[in-house]
């Protein structure tokens, strides 16, 4: 197994409106869509989507949500063993798009919040023996830590996505990664001040990097591409440049295709030119996992 991404799976439930209701209102939609996601979801189906083999740990509720996950996964080609279901609600996101593109989106945790630290140790032969264990914020700190131990314990890299953004993540964790994975915001939360040159960012980032055994910091920046940062060197990747269309997920694209690509054995540089490349695609599509390429897609794929 190459991958093990302990993380969050949701359900999207996109209502698209004229215009968003007033507080006690009652308005028509036009169209509604569901689409699976969560940042661990999303990574895992990019990944998977790329060759890569790929286990999730993960929780599910006892609602008809968790049946249309499970066969989301099995669709991908992604092993569920550790799919659990817990009593209760699913993930889920109700998200309100208007006409002019604003959004209102809405985070019910669900089962997410319940993945335990005890799951991760149940899960810990199923986690040990891969490659690379891929991790998010989307679930409990406390879990995220318990892998991150569970990994290092077991001789297994791991690759923190800090996101969404967390004040609480704390630094000796981000330390024993191998691959620490923030956009600009999420590094800024890290350093304790707004970055936005590539010189402030470049600077907080090679200050952790010396306080710590961490030995990877990639900071992605949307259109601007992505930083690459070691003690020694400091690389910037720029985009692809595309007609975006939807950024929504290029992030979890990015990761999921670096996972790949490194599991894969290509060097850090090799695999972010990749990972850019894979995510500018699916900036050219609408929705989240809707618009990740299989394998095949993208090596025809000429931008
Ligand atoms: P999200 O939460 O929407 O997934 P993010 O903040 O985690 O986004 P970004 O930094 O926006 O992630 O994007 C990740 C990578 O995707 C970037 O480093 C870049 O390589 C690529 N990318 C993002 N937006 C664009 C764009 N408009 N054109 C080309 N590439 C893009």
């Amino acid at each position: 197994m190459d991958i093990a991404v302990v993380g969050s799976n949701n359900v999207d439930l996109i209502t698209y409106i004229d215009r968003m209701p007033k507080e006690g209102e009652t308005i028509e939609a036009p169209e509604f869509e569901m689409g699976c996601g969560g940042k661990g979801a999303n990574q895992a189906v990019a990944a998977s989507r790329l060759g890569a083999t790929v286990r999730m740990v993960t929780r599910v509720g006892n609602d008809i949500f968790a049946a249309n996950t499970v066969k989301n996964f099995d669709d991908n080609g992604i092993d569920t063993e550790w799919v659990l279901e817990t009593t209760g609600s699913s993930g889920v996101a109700p998200i309100f798009v208007d006409r002019e593109s604003n959004n209102s989106i809405i985070i019910v945790k669900g089962a997410n919040g319940l993945l335990s630290p005890q799951d991760v140790a149940d899960a810990g032969d199923a986690i040990g023996e891969c490659k690379l264990l891929v991790l998010q914020l989307e679930i409990p700190l406390e879990t995220v830590y318990a892998a991150i131990d569970l990994a290092v314990e077991r001789g297994v890299p791991v690759l923190l996505n800090p996101a969404p953004a967390d004040t609480r993540l704390d630094p000796e964790y981000v330390a024993k990664c191998t691959y620490f994975v923030p956009n600009e915001t999420e590094l800024s939360l890290l350093a304790g001040k707004d970055l936005e040159t590539i010189e402030e960012i470049t600077e907080a980032g090679k200050k952790i990097l010396a306080e710590s055994k961490l030995e990877n910091i990639i900071v992605t920046l949307g259109s601007r591409g992505s930083l690459w940062l070691t003690e020694t060197d400091e690389v910037l990747i720029d985009s692809t440049v595309v007609e975006a269309v939807d950024s929504t997920g290029a992030g979890d694209a990015f990761i999921g295709c670096f996972a790949t690509r490194i599991v894969k054995g290509d060097s850090v540089p090799d695999a972010l030119m990749t990972a850019s490349r894979y995510a500018a695609n699916s900036v050219t599509k609408r929705g989240t996992q809707y618009s990740y390429a299989t394998a095949e897609e993208f090596e025809n794929w000429a931008p």
